[in-house]
């Protein structure tokens, strides 16, 4: 038989003595500690809708679904497939979207559906192809990203105008056509649309 060391006799004793590290959760209040992990919480203010979660969570936990009928992105979060690893708050462009909270933590339950949280958000689509381009919010957090540099694009100049109301819609609305003209650059285009009305500028 084989005698324990004398520092595993010392823990021993020590632990009969001291208090346990675990609590006694749910029966007891369980405190979390400093760094906790728990529920990723979304700021609907700091959050844009830009995606950037989604593509970065290893757990598919974020999902993104555009409806370019509707106009609208619908940001799914599953908290039954988080596994709290902290990549979305880590990558989140705007450093406030989502943080994991340090004291909401319990998520058990009998209907996983309940876990499911959804944010929407409205779509920049092309005035021409209709491709979606991103959320008006990720488009505007870019503008004060840059600052004035971002108004050298007329995209740009139109959300600008969205915003502060400069013109009427129905005096910079033109209606394309017959093909993408010069004109046609006061819509709201996706970069393979306006590229495409730049390289006929040059022929
Ligand atoms: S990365 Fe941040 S801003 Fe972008 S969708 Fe996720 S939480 Fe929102
Ligand atoms: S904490 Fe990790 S698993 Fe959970 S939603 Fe964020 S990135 Fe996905």
């Amino acid at each position: 038989m084989r005698y324990p060391k004398l520092r595993e006799l010392k823990e021993a004793i020590t632990s009969l003595f001291s208090k346990p590290y675990t609590s006694k959760f749910p029966a007891g209040e369980f405190k979390p500690f400093a760094g906790f992990r728990g529920k990723p919480i979304v700021d609907e203010d700091n959050c844009v809708g830009c995606e950037t979660c989604a593509n970065v969570c290893p757990s598919n936990a974020i999902t993104f679904i555009d409806d370019a009928q509707t106009g609208i992105r619908t940001i799914s979060r599953d908290y039954g497939t988080c596994i709290f690893c902290g990549e979305c708050e880590e990558h989140c462009i705007t450093g406030k979207g989502v943080k994991l909270s340090d004291e909401e933590y319990e998520l058990a339950c009998f209907d996983r559906s309940v876990l499911i949280e959804t944010q929407e958000r409205e779509l920049l689509i092309c005035d021409n192809c209709g491709a979606i381009i991103t959320t008006k919010d990720h488009m505007r957090f870019i503008h004060e990203k840059l600052g004035p540099k971002a108004y050298s694009s007329i995209l740009n100049l139109n959300m600008l105008n969205e915003r502060l109301q400069l013109a009427r819609e129905e005096d910079i609305k033109v209606t394309i056509q017959d093909g993408l003209k010069r004109k046609d650059m006061f819509n709201t285009l996706c970069p393979n649309c306006n590229r495409k009305i730049q390289i006929k500028n040059l022929m």
